[in-house]
């Protein structure tokens, strides 16, 4: 787990004052701030450690600001959105085209450092990346789409819309997805004409740095995209300088509320996305193997560190060979950071949340169809807890309701579809839900019952794909503020709408020659 390490003077970074900077004890790589274009030391000197998740050792010291930094960065983004905002769309979604081509060529260095810092096995990794992509390929296409409209409104008065950014915005990010969550957010922003200052996870900093550096490369001016590493001091910072106008957050949905409340106060738009509870529904019709398949991958995948992993699976009826084939999948994956197999999860303290859990379920009387907390003896290093799959028969276990954000699979046996659907409908989040069937028609009935912002019908991990926005229900645990996160809807965000309406006089030459009136020649 990250903690605290105080400054004892050492090497030089970015122009500050060398004496501030924390002697790397036990690694080598330092992880600064990006302020106007260069990494800078936090002004405090003060670093957190960066711990891998597979091996338990410390891999970098990453720079623990505080609103000193975040002010620096404000004053240079606010520099920076003069020119940038004036430029053109065209102009700015060629650098996104010139940041997705660098993206894609150092796609294996990043994977591997995500792989590093995150524990994610290598084909997530590089999927990752590649969904990262995905939105910045969206971003260099916003030219066809963020234009704005006009029409005549009334006979001779003509109104024009204009997409306009919304200034400097903030973006704050979770450990889960070190670029593909950040990417949610910076290339719609910044080609939509904004400056952004980022605060990506204290736990998994190290992927953002090396972006940082592609940035630069791409030809993005100076100052427009900035990140201010450390934890909550840089958020409440990013909420409460008023040089920010706009802030996203994604992340656990106790600091999503934290946030959205700090920056509504404040009157400053806010989106702030939470963590999730997943409910898929199995009906009695399914496909076993298709189901079986989606559900056990849904749910260890990314050891279960997603916020659209499966996490409860209603069963309609009794469905032996479904339970058969879940156990059976569940049991032939392995501990590794190879492609197909289950990576660590983050730090310590996410480990010992994930068993108190899992050994209070066991002494509660759930039955655990396959019990993976051996991985965690069984591992010499590192932090990691194996798949797990529980059966209840207490619809009050604290394991149906809580979030885990581990690999763990909670089953519940229900009677009817509608006992799956009120259970699902009844969880405060919203960020998923999915049914698995062979019927068109039940299919169409759970997509417009459920109670969450991405469904999916035969999909373990419905994500919407660009154009196509992400985000929850909102109204629930998982989305405070409307709109979402990427697509239509982070174009939404990210701009504010200037409306011009226009009248003018008659052309004097052609007046009395009769083509002032007609339309038609
Ligand atoms: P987190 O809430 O602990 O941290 C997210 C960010 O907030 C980090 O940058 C962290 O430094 C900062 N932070 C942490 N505590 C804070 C506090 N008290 N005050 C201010 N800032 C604070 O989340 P995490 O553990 O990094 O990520 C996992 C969570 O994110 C899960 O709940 C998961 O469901 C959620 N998540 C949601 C989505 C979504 O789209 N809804 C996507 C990814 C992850």
């Amino acid at each position: 787990m990250a903690s605290s390490s105080s400054s004892n003077g050492a090497s030089a970074a970015g122009g500050q004052d060398e004496s501030k900077r924390t002697r790397l004890d036990d690694s080598s790589l330092t992880i600064d701030n990006y302020i106007g274009g260069q990494k800078t030391a936090p002004q405090n000197g003060s670093y957190l450690k960066v711990v891998s998740p597979a091996t338990g050792k410390v891999i970098a010291n990453v720079a623990n600001s505080t609103a000193a930094d975040v002010n620096l960065a404000v004053a240079k983004a606010k520099e920076a959105l003069k020119s940038w905002s004036a430029q053109t769309l065209k102009t700015r979604a060629a650098k996104a085209m010139k940041l997705h081509q660098l993206i894609e060529e150092n796609a294996e260095m990043l994977a591997k450092t995500v792989v590093r810092e995150n524990g994610k096995n290598m084909a997530e990794a590089l999927a990752s990346v590649a969904k990262a992509n995905e939105t910045c390929e969206w971003a260099a296409a916003l030219p066809s789409m963020a234009q704005g409209k006009h029409m005549e409104v009334s006979r001779g008065v003509r109104c024009e819309e204009f997409r306009d950014p919304v200034g400097v915005v903030a973006s704050i990010c979770p450990f889960n997805f070190p670029i593909m969550v950040p990417f949610w957010t910076l290339p719609i922003a910044l080609t939509l004409g904004n400056v952004m200052i980022m605060k990506p996870s204290e736990k998994t900093p190290i992927t953002m740095s090396i972006v940082a550096d592609l940035i630069k490369q791409a030809g993005y001016p100076d100052g427009v995209f900035q990140i201010v590493n450390g934890a909550v001091d840089v958020v409440n910072a990013l909420c409460d300088n008023p040089g920010i106008s706009a802030v996203t957050f994604v992340g656990s949905s106790k600091v999503a509320e934290l946030v959205y409340k700090r920056c509504t106060a404040l009157c400053k738009r806010v989106l702030a996305l939470g963590g999730a509870k997943n409910h898929l529904v199995a009906l009695p019709d399914c496909d076993v193997e298709m189901a079986a398949s989606d559900v056990v991958s849904s749910f260890s995948g990314c050891a279960g560190q997603r916020c659209m992993a499966a996490s409860v699976l209603l069963v309609v009826g009794e469905q032996p060979k479904l339970i058969e084939k879940i156990i059976e999948k569940t049991k032939a994956l392995q501990r590794g950071q190879e492609a197909g197999q289950i990576g660590p999860v983050i730090d310590a303290a996410s480990q010992t949340r994930i068993l108190r859990i899992l050994n209070d379920a066991e002494r509660n009387g759930v039955k655990f169809l396959v019990d993976g907390r051996s991985w965690s003896s069984e591992a010499k290093e590192g932090t990691w807890v194996g798949p797990t799959v529980l059966q209840h028969s207490n619809k009050d276990d604290e394991a149906l309701h809580v979030e885990i954000f581990g690999p763990v699979l909670s089953i519940l046996q229900v009677a009817t579809w509608e006992e799956a659907l009120r259970i699902e409908n009844d969880n405060p989040h919203g960020n998923a839900a999915g049914v698995y069937t062979q019927s068109g028609a039940a299919a169409e009935f759970f997509s417009s019952k459920f109670r969450a912002g991405m469904i999916g019908v035969n999909i373990g991990i419905p994500v919407p794909r660009e154009p196509f926005s992400f985000g929850g229900l909102y109204g629930t645990l998982s989305k405070f503020g409307d709109t979402d996160i990427t697509g239509d809807g982070g174009m939404e965000f990210f701009t504010t709408r200037r409306k011009v309406t226009t009248k003018w006089g008659k052309f004097k030459g052609a007046e009395g020659t009769g083509d002032d009136k007609a339309q038609f020649r």
